[in-house]
C-alpha cells in the first residue's frame, strides 16, 4: 500500500543534505566552540558560518540572527525581550491576534498576569488581518504587536509588509513567527520592516531541536537561559554545532528551491482543493489564495476529526486535524474557532500539509481516500443521520 506523509506543518524529514553537513560535528569534529584550541576554534568557525548564511537568506547581519532551541524558544524570547524594553518605557500594551501559535498565546498569557494588557486583532473569515485594523488599534503605550507570518494549521498568509509598515510608522517592535514561512516563501526582514522573526529548522527539513531568532540591530536581546557567554551573552549553553551547521545547510537548499517548489505544490494544493470540494457539505478553511503552497484544510460536516486521522492512517496517510500541539486534547481548533467555524463543525476538520516531492498520483490518491473515509464515518454518525432527516440544520 501507498503510505503518503501528509503532515509536514508539524515537522519534516530530515534532508539527507544537512544530514551530511551535520555528521562531522557529531564525529570527529566535535570541539565546544568555546574551547581555544583547534577542534574548538574548527566548531567556532562552523557555528559562524552558519550564521551567516542563516542571515543572508531572510536578508539580515549574522550578528542579528541568535541560534535557540527552536521556534518556541524564539518566540517566548522575543516577546519577552519586547515586554521588558516597554517595560522600561512605561508600556504595558501588546497586539496579537487570535490565531497565533501557542509558543505566542500562552507567553502573551503570562505576560496578562503579570499587568500587560493584550489585545487580539479583529479576525475574519478566511483568516487573514487587517493593517488598517492595527493602525486603528495602536495606542501611545503599544510596546509590542506580533502577528504570525503564516498560519500553521490553515496555512494563511499574513500581510506582514503592511503590518510591519505600519509598525514602523508608528514606532512599535514588530515580531513574526514566521516557522511556518521561512524556507517556503519569500522573506525579508529589510523590506517587510521585521524587527524580531522566530524560525525552527524541523519545518524546513533541518534536525528538531534548533531554531533562530532575528533581532534587528539596536534591540537589546533579553536572555532566557543564563550562564556561559555564548551568543554574545543572550543564549547561554554550549552551541548545538550540528544542529546549527543542518539547520543552515537546509534553509540554504530551501530558499534556492522555493520558486520551484512553491510553484509546483500550489498546483497539487489547488487540485486537492478541487477534489476535496467535491464532498458535500464540505468547506475549506483559510483564504484560498493567501496560503501556503503546502496547506489544505477542510471541515467536513457530521464526521469527527480524531476518527477521520485514524482511517487515514489505517490507509496510508498520515495527515492531522490541526496542529500537533493541540491534538491529543479533544478541544477544538483555537484557529477554527476564531474564524467563525461553530465548535460541531471545527471538530470534523482535516489538515493536509504537503511535502515537496509529493506527486499528483498521491494528490489523487489523497482525494479518493479522503472520500472514501468521509463516506464511511458518515454512514454511523448520529449527527449526520439527524441532518439527513432534516432534524439539524447544516451549517456547511
Ligand atoms: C512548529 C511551530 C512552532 C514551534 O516550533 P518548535 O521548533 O517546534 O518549538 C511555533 N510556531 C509555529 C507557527 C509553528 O508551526
Amino acid at each position: 500500500m501507498m503510505r503518503i506523509y501528509a503532515d509536514n506543518a508539524a515537522t519534516t524529514k530530515l534532508s539527507p543534505a544537512a544530514l551530511a553537513a551535520m555528521t562531522p560535528y557529531l564525529t570527529e569534529c566535535f570541539g565546544n566552540p568555546s574551547s581555544l584550541y583547534g577542534e574548538g576554534q574548527r566548531a567556532k568557525e562552523a557555528v559562524e558560518d552558519a550564521r551567516m548564511r542563516v542571515a543572508r537568506c531572510i536578508h539580515a547581519a549574522p550578528r542579528e540572527i541568535t541560534f535557540t532551541s527552536g521556534g518556541s524558544e524564539a518566540d517566548n524570547q522575543a516577546i519577552l525581550t519586547a515586554a521588558a524594553i516597554g517595560r522600561k518605557a512605561g508600556k504595558r500594551h501588546i497586539i496579537s491576534d487570535p490565531v497565533e501559535h501557542h509558543a505566542v498565546l500562552h507567553t502573551l498569557k503570562a505576560l496578562e498576569e503579570e499587568g500587560f494588557t493584550v489585545e487580539y486583532l479583529p479576525m475574519y473569515e478566511n483568516g487573514v488581518v487587517k493593517a488598517e485594523d492595527l493602525d486603528q488599534m495602536i495606542r501611545d503605550d503599544t510596546c509590542l504587536v506580533t502577528v504570525m507570518t503564516a498560519n500553521n494549521e490553515i496555512g494563511t498568509i499574513q500581510p506582514v509588509r503592511e503590518l510591519g509598515a505600519v509598525c514602523r510608522m508608528r514606532g512599535v517592535l514588530f515580531h513574526t513567527d514566521a516557522v511556518q514561512a521561512v524556507g517556503h516563501v519569500p522573506l525579508d526582514v529589510e523590506a517587510d520592516m521585521i524587527d524580531l522573526l522566530s524560525a525552527s529548522a524541523h519545518k524546513f527539513h533541518g534536525p528538531k531541536g534548533t531554531g533562530f531568532l532575528f533581532t534587528r540591530t539596536g534591540i537589546r536581546l533579553e536572555p532566557l537561559i543564563r550562564g556561559g557567554a555564548q551568543e554574545r551573552g543572550k543564549r547561554a549553553g554550549t552551541e548545538n554545532v550540528a544542529g546549527i551547521v543542518g539547520m543552515a545547510k537546509a534553509l540554504e537548499d530551501a530558499v534556492a528551491s522555493m520558486d520551484e517548489n512553491g510553484k509546483k505544490l500550489t498546483a497539487l494544493r489547488d487540485r486537492l482543493i478541487r477534489g476535496l470540494s467535491e464532498i458535500p457539505h464540505s468547506a475549506l478553511n483559510g483564504d484560498p489564495e493567501k496560503r501556503l503552497p503546502s496547506n489544505v484544510n477542510f471541515c467536513f460536516e457530521g464526521i469527527e476529526g480524531e476518527s477521520l486521522l485514524l482511517y487515514l492512517d489505517d490507509h496510508g496517510v498520515a495527515a492531522s486535524s490541526g496542529s500537533a500541539c493541540t491534538s491529543g486534547s479533544l478541544d477544538p481548533s483555537h484557529v477554527l474557532l476564531a474564524i467563525g467555524r461553530p465548535h460541531d463543525v471545527a471538530h470534523g476538520s482535516l489538515r493536509l500539509s504537503l511535502g515537496e516531492d509529493a506527486t499528483e498520483e498521491e494528490a489523487d490518491y489523497l482525494i479518493e481516500t479522503v472520500k472514501e473515509a468521509v463516506n464511511y464515518l458518515r454512514s454511523f454518525s448520529p449527527v449526520w443521520r439527524d441532518l439527513q432527516a432534516g432534524k439539524r440544520m447544516y451549517i456547511l
